[in-house]
């Protein structure tokens, strides 16, 4: 393991990565730690030559890179190995150069969640505690309990009763301890951490434990590796917490840093306007270690969040990478899903129909020569996650079935819909 501390993002004070080390003494939860490296000892065992023979195509390939031992893994299922799909149908809509999907409804709990949720479990059996807990608005929860099925870990989670009943059975049936809190995320996050503090269990909260977002950083790696380490112009993420944007931006600095990209990508966050914390803060010029949370109210439940608890990786992404933030309406994003899946066959829930949202915003009005350039949307979650919403899109979008008695005369006019 190259691992060699932990610094807060906040006051840079530096933290040895032992057990139960969350985040910085001094700053409190926003001082959210980040994991810090050895890159030359990382280069001497792992490059892109190396990577090209290594047969594992799982998040695993990069092992120097994520803060687990050897051996550690706990979970049997497949995680990472998404397919990174071009679409020129969408980039000629949308006006961009090229435009490529990353696909990340095909993870084995189907959102990106389960990046993060591999390298809590390993941490969890490297500190031999037998039991973890997160709070969630669903996904995070689903790929803790999917990946915990069939291992010795018990898995406890708080969602809100609100949380799409689909995300829920699926929690459900992997058999996860779940505890349905009444209000909405962030009252779960309090008593996840509550529990935390009661029962002495593995926390992966977002925000909180510092190594899910090493785990959630793959997403970029893999990015990078699918499109020959020639790193592209931008790259659109959804944000509710912060902690995935604040991933791909680790995993494009990390790539810096060893030589295997030779720039930055710019980072785009999308939020809705019913949960746009960090969208206002950027735009009002506030500090996001201040700023007081808001009241978030979004269809788009995996991007609600009053107060992101990844806020200052997640600003540091897009402003050290000269990016924006794009705030997007619950109307578009729920459009969003039928117009991405017609065209894509790529089907998302809302909220990773939002960052297809922010990036058709910000494409209009970028219509220069060569506009964005070379495009990434990362498509987070699966939309079998969130059957409603789904069905809500398709009756902005009019597409309808057809409705057919049997009969002799039954299939007679049938128009096609394309
Ligand atoms: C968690 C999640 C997000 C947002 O990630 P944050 O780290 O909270 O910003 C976006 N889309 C989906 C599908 C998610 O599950
Ligand atoms: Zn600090």
């Amino acid at each position: 393991m190259f691992l060699t501390g932990l610094g807060c993002t906040v006051c840079q004070g530096e933290y040895r990565p032992e057990p139960s080390r969350y985040v910085c003494d001094r700053c409190g939860e926003v001082g959210t730690l980040d994991a810090r490296y050895d890159y030359p000892a990382i280069s001497r065992v792992v490059d892109p030559d190396t990577l090209a023979t290594n047969p594992d195509n799982s998040m695993w390939r990069y092992l120097p890179l994520i803060p687990v031992e050897e051996g550690t893994r706990v979970s049997s299922l497949v995680v990472g190995g998404t397919p990174l799909i071009r679409s020129d149908r969408l980039a000629s809509d949308f006006g961009v150069r090229e435009l490529w999907v990353k696909d990340e409804g095909r993870q084995p709990t189907a959102s990106l969640k389960d990046r993060a949720s591999a390298v809590a479990l390993a941490r969890a059996a490297m500190e031999k505690a037998p039991v973890i807990t997160t709070a969630s608005t669903g996904n995070a929860a689903a790929a803790l309990a999917g990946l915990a099925s069939g291992t010795g870990q018990s898995a406890v989670i708080f969602v809100p009763e609100s949380a799409p009943e689909a995300k829920v059975a699926q929690l459900l049936a992997y058999g996860a301890t779940v505890c349905l809190v009444e209000g909405n995320y962030d009252s779960a996050v309090r008593l996840c951490q509550e529990a935390v503090a009661r029962f002495g269990w593995y926390n992966r909260n977002t925000g909180i434990n510092p190594y899910v977002g090493e785990g959630k950083k793959t997403v970029a790696l893999e990015i990078l590796e699918q499109l020959g380490w020639s790193a592209p112009d931008a790259i659109f993420v959804s944000v509710g917490d912060g902690s995935i944007i604040g991933g791909v931006h680790k995993g494009l600095k990390d790539a810096l840093t060893l030589g295997w990209i030779d720039r930055m990508p710019r980072i785009f966050g999308v939020q809705s306007s019913g949960s746009a914390f960090l969208a206002q803060a950027w735009s009002d010029q506030e500090d996001v270690v201040t700023k007081k949370s808001i009241a978030a109210q979004t269809r788009a439940d995996s991007i609600s969040a009053d107060l992101p608890r990844d806020r200052v990786k997640a600003m540091a992404a897009v402003t050290e990478t000269g990016g924006e933030w794009i705030v997007v309406t619950d109307d578009r994003i729920l459009e969003m899903i039928p117009y991405v899946s017609a065209r894509t066959g790529v089907f998302p829930e809302p909220a990773a129909a939002a960052a297809f949202a922010g990036l058709a915003k910000a494409a209009a009005g970028f219509s220069g020569m060569d506009g964005l350039g070379r495009v990434v949307v990362i498509s987070t979650g699966s939309g079998l996650k969130d059957i409603k919403s789904v069905m809500a899109g398709l009756d902005r979008s009019g597409a309808e079935a057809l409705h057919i008695k049997p009969g002799p005369t039954a299939l007679d006019g049938l128009e096609l819909s394309k």
